[in-house]
């Protein structure tokens, strides 16, 4: 049997399941296939038992100046708050001395979404029809036909006539894990695989206590660490300092490359726990819950390339097909095909703005 598509988008994170939206919207023909089991690609919030809160191990912020993110958490009727930056910030240096009296707060002024960032994958799912998103449907091969594209979806080929294919995961990863029939020009490979996926590199550990307790220490729940295996912290409460109640937590980004993280994740979990103690004292002995995610070994984010992550933010640009029967039958949209805001969640929505211009 043959599915009759316009659009065949590939991947369910924000800028997949934003395209949707923007489909739906203008009554054009859509079909969205996504490799996991759930949406949302690097956007994951899990919860704690019986509790509503959700905490980000993936993305938490965006910043003012980023309108399009703003405009759509309005639009979902979905509020949001500025990170907690009262208090002071603690520092460790690489022998494990600590100081809590530094007057810094290093995200100061950036917006994070109330019950988590899963809160907007939850609210664009939920508006689009059902029958229009498939989960679990990793797509390995792409061949044109002369007027269908055939997709093979996890081993099957399966039907699915298409007049544009619109590739919403990171280019790079879809250099990496989709075969082009017939192949891409080497230019627009050469583009994809030299394209870094933006975090994929990177692992992140969130411990969630009763309360957020460093409060009550003039702390803020930053930190900046010299020795690790965490090297910066931030509060990552489920809701505003201004509120001040429901649980608190912090979160840590990884200091160890991702080589160094392969296969250890008990240990790094003992030593990020460790690590808050140190850091913030005994409050911090008794999480009700941590999480931990190494991104670099998610095979729907990050490929080998990927293990050492840029050190400065890319200059993201948009991937061309310049020559043969791919142009203006494929596209690209992930936020790393975004020029202004390339790697942000606002360039997820940046490049959709971008594509839906050229088709
Ligand atoms: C730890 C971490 C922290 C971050 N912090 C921030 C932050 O604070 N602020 C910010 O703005 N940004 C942050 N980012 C970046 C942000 O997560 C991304 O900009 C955004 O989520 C990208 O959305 P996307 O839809 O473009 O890509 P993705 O979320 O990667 O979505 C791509 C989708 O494609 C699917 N897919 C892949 N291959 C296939 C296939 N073969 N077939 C079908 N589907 C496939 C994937 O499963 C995935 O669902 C962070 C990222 C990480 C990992």
């Amino acid at each position: 049997m043959t599915l009759h598509t316009e659009t065949l988008i590939i991947g369910g994170g924000l800028s997949g399941l934003y395209l949707a939206q923007q489909l739906e919207r203008a009554g054009r023909g859509y079909l969205l296939v996504e490799a996991r089991a759930r949406f949302g690609g690097r956007i994951i919030s899990p919860s704690i038992e019986h509790s509503a809160e959700h905490f980000d191990l993936g993305p938490a912020w965006f910043w003012p100046g980023q309108s399009r993110i703003a405009k759509l958490l309005d639009e979902l009727d979905i509020p949001y708050f500025d990170q907690a930056a009262r208090g002071k910030l603690v520092f460790e240096d690489p022998s494990g001395q600590v100081r809590r009296d530094l007057d810094m707060a290093t995200m100061e002024g950036a917006h994070r979404i109330e019950g988590g960032l899963a809160r907007l994958i939850d609210a664009l799912v939920s508006r689009l029809p059902k029958d229009k998103l498939k989960l679990s449907s990793p797509v390995q091969q792409i061949k044109m036909g002369e007027d269908e594209i055939h997709v093979t979806i996890d081993g099957a080929v399966e039907n699915i006539s298409a007049k544009q294919v619109i590739i919403c995961a990171p280019p790079r990863l879809a250099a990496h894990n989709l075969k082009f029939s017939p192949p891409l020009p080497e230019p627009t490979i050469q583009q994809m695989r030299a394209c870094p996926t933006w975090m994929a590199a990177h692992a992140k550990f969130i411990a969630v206590y009763d309360k957020p307790f460093w409060r009550e220490m003039d702390l803020s729940g930053d930190a900046i660490s010299h020795k690790g295996p965490m090297m910066e912290m931030h509060d990552a409460s489920p809701q505003s300092e201004t509120v001040n109640k429901g649980h608190g937590a912090i979160f840590g980004f990884l200091g160890l490359p991702a080589q160094a993280r392969k296969g250890q994740d008990a240990i790094i979990i003992e030593a990020c726990k460790q690590q808050l103690i140190n850091l913030f004292g005994e409050g911090a002995a008794s999480p009700i819950e941590v999480f931990y995610k190494d991104w670099s070994a998610d095979p729907y984010t990050a490929t080998k390339d990927d293990a050492n992550g840029p050190q400065s933010h890319p200059h993201y640009h948009g991937i061309s097909i310049n020559e043969g029967d791919w142009q203006n039958r494929l596209f690209f949209s992930s936020t790393e095909t975004a020029p202004q805001f390339g790697g942000f969640l606002e360039g997820a929505l940046e490049a959709v703005d971008n594509v839906m211009r050229r088709f």
